[in-house]
């Protein structure tokens, strides 16, 4: 069967999706040609990529571990990506087995894997939603049947907000998921830099030109600003692969810095 005729319907093969680009640096499988071309193109400058990649996904298990531990029983996964083990429900269940998680992604493709992954569990939901519209994502039925809003909730925004232009207001959106949240609850955002490699920001922002994967990154202190209305844990906002990382080390060779820097936190709603 050749790549096009597993396409599935709704997915255009000459657009590249940050899902699938993500996917192919984590050395997944569901990627088409102009996705690994995306990301080969950024590797040619930012060699590390892969590792950067990897350390992201990485600080997402800690974070999610570290919200179990402190009692957080019922996770969304804001674009969730391309689902790969272990995932967040299998992270929050090392500590809280009976975990529930809702999936929430925009990405055809990425439903189409998590409908399969995950169709025999009733505490975790997978929906194809965009969160630039919040409202039909805390209305949907999956969501207000799995997740009690009065109980403190864990909400992922991990590598998904530097997909939400200024114009989308991701500010705006933080703000309307932040607002049914009950205190205790958390808030975990991993984020692109500008303070990126400034040549792996341009290989990159032309790669995926006029495309959806065409990435925002902000500055430390624009990312510090979308916790408003959150406590930061300790240590604060800061590179992914420092963030509470005694416990699962990953170095990333040859770069004090990666290239391109993503940075993460986690804050609490008091
Ligand atoms: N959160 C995963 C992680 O960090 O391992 C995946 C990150 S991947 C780089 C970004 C994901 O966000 C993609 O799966 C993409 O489809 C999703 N995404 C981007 N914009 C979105 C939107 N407006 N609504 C829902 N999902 C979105």
């Amino acid at each position: 069967m050749t790549e096009l005729e597993r396409v599935p319907p709704g997915v255009d093969p000459s657009v590249p999706s940050s899902a699938r680009v993500y996917d192919y640096l984590l050395g997944g499988k569901d990627n088409l040609t102009i996705d690994r071309a995306v990301a080969e193109r950024l590797l040619s400058v930012a060699p590390d990529s892969r590792l950067t990649a990897r350390a992201n996904r990485n600080f997402l298990a800690r974070a999610v571990r570290l919200m179990a531990r402190r009692g957080v029983r019922q996770f969304i996964d804001l674009g969730t990506g391309i689902p790969t083990s272990p995932n967040v429900h299998e992270l929050a269940r090392e500590i809280v087995p009976s975990a529930s998680v809702v999936y929430v992604d925009y990405d055809p493709v990425v439903r189409l894997h998590a409908e399969v992954l995950l169709a025999h569990d009733k505490n975790v939901a997978s929906i194809q939603a965009d969160v630039r519209r919040p409202r039909a994502v805390l209305d949907d039925p999956e969501v207000t049947r799995l997740i009690d809003f009065s109980q403190p909730i864990g909400v992922l925004m991990i590598g998904l907000l530097h997909y939400i232009t200024e114009a989308e207001d991701p500010a705006g959106i933080i703000a309307a998921f932040r607002e049914p949240m009950a205190a205790g609850s958390h808030l975990a955002i991993s984020h692109g830099m500008a303070e990126s490699a400034p040549e792996a920001l341009a290989q990159l922002k032309a790669a995926t030109a006029n495309s959806p994967a065409q990435p925002t990154f902000r500055s430390h202190d624009r990312v510090l600003a979308l916790f408003d209305g959150f406590e930061l844990l300790e240590p604060g906002l800061v590179p992914v692969q420092d963030w509470r990382n005694s416990e699962d080390p990953l170095l990333l060779p040859g770069h004090e810095t990666p290239q391109l820097r993503i940075e993460g936190a986690v804050g609490v709603r008091p």
